[in-house]
């Protein structure tokens, strides 16, 4: 294993230590008494609901079918009678046909043995169609279906897992490395196999749950024991795609290769879809935040509404000053306990006042942090006086269409000015996150 160096500007250092404690193994929720299953998990239009009012659905079931490109198959978290088909509100906005299903009946897989299948012999077609049938999508916002990354004929210059949490209070990547190690390296192979990339390398911090599953890698005899291991400063946004390239000097040279960036939660969906002719029925997420009594990693049904997931964690200790679907930079505010848990939904934030500071919002005191941070070079203390006097053809000359909103400079800015909200305001609309296949 070799060290790898960071990229070359700007960032934010968290300190994981501080926010709760280090990863461990994720404990099983509860299974949801009425789960809200949403149609439109993924970044294209909604799936089709196939299901009535009434009828029993089995677990696994498939009960909204994919007709759109970006689209993707939703299944049954859990048996039981749909109780309701409704319109809910998505966090990170517009809203989605939902079905919602009562538990009821038993289980066709949970506690029951599994049967493996031989990947080693499947086709790459028969596998990307698995991937299609089963609803896999790419574990990070917006979803894009892993058959629609995948099915790119021309091969990735580049392949990586990337187990690098660099947003605070996350630890749902880490806990599946612990929890699933050899199922995340089977999902690798499976892609690796799919895409037969140039080059593939597993991205990995410097914590403890990463040093295991470096070692589970190593000791294994398996072909991802020859992607190369890089060891990366956990420095916020290491997670965005251009940081990431750059940490891993991946050069996409004259031709403009392609790289192809996925999460461990995302292969371990490949290994069950692929290996246990499983559907994506349950997500990883971190409850955490100083509002909530007991933080941890949950194994969810998806569906399970994110009010259950703060009740097993023992409650809010006090009313939380904000809570928030995803990290605490780049996340999306939620005000509904009822909202669900998605196929993209990798944690559950209560943040009090103190972690929010919106309370301590004052002037610039032009202390320059916000350049420093700035992984595209820009002036962001510039860019807010220039939008708020309504320049902003200026602000465009400075850079500000560049930015991507990683939210590094407000989350470092000591005068909490609404830096990243005013550029989302004005900056003309990015493209697509979670396109990580270009
Ligand atoms: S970090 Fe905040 S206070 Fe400092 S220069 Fe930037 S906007 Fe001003
Ligand atoms: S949000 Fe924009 S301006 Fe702020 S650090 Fe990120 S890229 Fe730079």
């Amino acid at each position: 294993m070799r060290s790898q160096p960071r990229f070359r500007h700007g960032g934010i250092q968290i300190d994981a230590s501080k926010d709760w404690q280090p990863a461990r193994p994720a404990r099983n929720a509860f299974l949801p008494n009425g789960a809200v299953v949403p149609l439109k998990q993924h970044a294209g239009p909604a799936a089709r609901c196939l299901v009535r009012k009434g009828e029993y659905v089995r677990e696994g079931m498939l009960i909204g079918k994919a007709e759109a490109p970006s689209s993707a198959n939703v299944h049954a978290p859990v048996p039981g009678v749909v109780r309701d088909i409704r319109r809910i509100s998505l966090p990170e906005g517009g809203d989605s046909e939902a079905v919602v299903i009562a538990l009821e009946g038993s289980f066709d897989r949970l506690g029951r043995r599994e049967e493996r299948y031989l990947w080693k012999s499947m086709t790459r077609r028969d596998m990307l169609n698995t991937l299609r049938d089963r609803g896999v999508v790419d574990t990070e916002a917006p979803g894009r279906p892993l058959y629609d990354l995948l099915g790119d004929k021309e091969g990735p210059g580049l392949l990586v897992l990337n187990a690098v949490e660099s947003e605070p209070y996350l630890r749902a990547e880490s806990s599946i490395l612990l929890d699933k190690a050899q199922e995340i390296l089977d999902g690798f192979d499976i892609l690796r196999k799919i895409l037969s990339p140039e080059r593939s390398v597993i991205a990995l911090d410097d914590s403890a749950a990463a040093e295991s599953f470096s070692k589970a890698n190593a000791a294994g005899s398996r072909e991802t024991a020859l992607a190369e291991v890089s060891v990366l400063e956990p420095r916020y946004p290491l997670d965005m795609e251009r940081q990431l390239l750059e940490s891993l000097r991946f050069d996409r040279g004259r031709g403009g290769k392609k790289a192809l960036i996925v999460r461990p939660s995302a292969a371990f969906a490949v290994y069950e879809a692929i290996v246990l002719a499983k559907p994506m029925l349950e997500r990883y997420v971190t409850v955490a935040g100083g509002a909530v009594k007991h933080p941890a990693v949950y194994k969810a049904r998806i569906g399970t509404p994110i009010g259950d997931l703060i009740e097993e964690c023992g409650g809010f200790l006090g009313p939380p000053a904000r809570l928030i679907l995803g990290g605490p930079i780049r996340g999306h505010a939620v005000h509904d306990l009822d909202a669900p848990v998605t196929k993209t939904s990798s944690a559950v934030l209560a943040l009090t006042d103190e972690e929010v500071s919106s309370s301590r919002r004052s002037p610039c005191i032009r202390c320059g942090r916000c350049a420093e941070a700035c992984p595209e070079r820009l002036i962001p203390e510039l860019l807010y006086r220039l939008v708020s006097n309504r320049r902003q053809a200026e602000a465009v000359e400075l850079g500000l269409d560049c930015c991507t909103l990683c939210g590094a400079c407000g989350y470092i800015c000591p005068s909490r000015v609404p830096l990243v909200a005013s550029f989302a305001a004005y900056r003309r609309p990015l493209p697509a996150t979670g396109e990580a296949l270009r």
